[in-house]
């Protein structure tokens, strides 16, 4: 069922309380690389500014450990919380803690319209016990619970913005929502669009449709393969993961990436898919992966001594015709090593041929990470209906994994 969003609730003088994923990209310096995240949090952002609400954004940043703040400090959310208040034209305000006396000044201070950032919530231990390990420990459930009681006292409407974190359940995520019984609980427009994407091109596809997997490892994929064999009616494989594939025909693969205890696992999946799963005719092969060196393509079986880093001319034209043809069609996973050309190729037109594909009417959902990159790097993201901010939040939604984190919230 649909969710509520931000627009179904009157935020006028209450304290919306908004998750978000500002889990930027910064180089050595804690400058950020790449604001994209914040930039398309923007909309429930300026919505809740516009309407007159009181503003508290939490999100996490990094994989800080939780336990030493000295040894977490690189890991502050202030720059995010910085370069938000550049793109809104306002002071953003900061609280360098989540919860306690410094985080409830902060909020008791704001006035309608004013924003308000959160120090990272993953500098507190509670932010990722897992559930399963709670249930088995008290001490863990009541750590996590209490955290979870101090965020939640912030917010008279929990909003949901944070597309990419969606598959967990983090405190901020679920055990924040779960403790604000009878106030709004609501998705922002960002999550919207992502459920709207992702769950109309799965569960209601415009036919033929057509998912193309592909990077490094089918060990993570073995899942989404398998629940999109069910729903689609073409799935083409690419990236290293087509060597593993490659093994279970019983092909030489020379000396390319492939992971020998999921053959069985492949073996499976070719017969469970017959003709509707398809595998590249070709690869491009290279004795070693360095940006411009010379390349083989090697059809059949790979020759010892050289490796596979692309798909290959044939498998290119072969599925470019397959993706002209569809109606719908979702992407995860880079078809060779983009990062180094020529190895790029194969990504790129496909990127291409969902490009083309877009303009003739289909609906083209990419999943975040790699994918995401790659389209971003060919400077193509508009062109194509959706590009998602969640790489493995995608996936889990494409595998049909509920989450729990949007369950909780309320439904239309
Ligand atoms: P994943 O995180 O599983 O989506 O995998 C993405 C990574 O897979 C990228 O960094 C690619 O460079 C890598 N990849 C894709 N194709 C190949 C290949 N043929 N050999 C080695 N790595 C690959």
């Amino acid at each position: 069922m649909a969710k509520k969003t931000i627009a179904d609730v009157d935020v006028k003088g209450k304290r919306v309380l908004m998750r978000v994923d500002f889990n930027v990209p910064q180089d050595d310096k804690g400058n950020i690389t790449d604001d994209n995240r914040i930039v398309k949090a923007l909309p429930s952002i300026q919505h809740v500014i516009n309407n007159g609400g009181k503003l508290i954004l939490m999100s996490h940043l990094g994989r800080p450990e939780g336990k030493d703040r000295a040894a977490d400090a690189r890991y502050t959310i202030k720059p995010a919380a910085d370069r938000l208040s550049q793109l809104l034209g306002k002071p953003v305000k900061f609280a360098s803690e989540a919860v306690g006396p410094v985080a409830e000044k902060a909020v008791a201070e704001l006035k309608d319209g004013d924003v308000l950032m959160l120090e990272n919530v993953r500098f507190y231990e509670a932010e990722q016990i897992k559930d399963k390990k709670a249930k088995d420990d008290p001490s863990l459930k009541a750590k996590k619970e209490e955290f979870a009681k101090q965020l939640a006292a912030f917010g008279d409407i929990y909003v949901n913005d944070a597309f990419g974190t969606c598959h967990r359940d983090n405190a901020s995520m679920l055990t924040v929502p779960q403790q604000m019984a009878g106030k709004p609980k609501v998705v922002g427009f960002l999550v919207e669009k992502e459920l709207q994407y992702l769950g109309e091109a799965l569960n209601n596809p415009k036919r033929p449709f057509v998912a193309i997997l592909g990077g490094k490892k089918v060990s993570d994929k073995i899942g989404v393969i398998e629940a999109l064999l069910g729903k689609c009616d073409t799935v083409l494989i690419g990236g290293a993961m087509q060597y593993t594939f490659m093994l279970a025909q019983g092909k030489k693969v020379g000396g390319s990436l492939v992971e020998p205890d999921k053959v069985d696992e492949a073996k499976r999946l070719l017969q469970l898919g017959g003709s509707k799963l398809k595998l590249p005719v070709d690869v491009t092969t290279a004795a070693k992966l360095e940006a411009g060196v010379a390349t083989q393509v090697a059809e059949g079986d790979i020759p010892d001594g050289m490796q596979g880093f692309d798909i290959g001319p044939k498998t290119v034209a072969e599925y470019k015709k397959i993706i002209a043809g569809a109606k719908t069609v979702a992407w995860n996973g880079p078809m060779g090593v983009f990062e180094v050309p020529p190895f790029d190729k194969g990504t790129n037109e496909i990127a291409q041929a969902l490009v083309e594909a877009t303009r003739n009417g289909a609906i083209t959902v990419i999943g975040g990470g790699d994918s995401a990159s790659a389209i971003e790097k060919a400077g193509l993201s508009d062109k194509v209906s959706h590009v998602s901010t969640g790489g493995g939040a995608s996936l889990e939604f494409m595998e049909g994994k509920p989450f729990k984190a949007v369950e909780v919230l309320d439904d239309k």
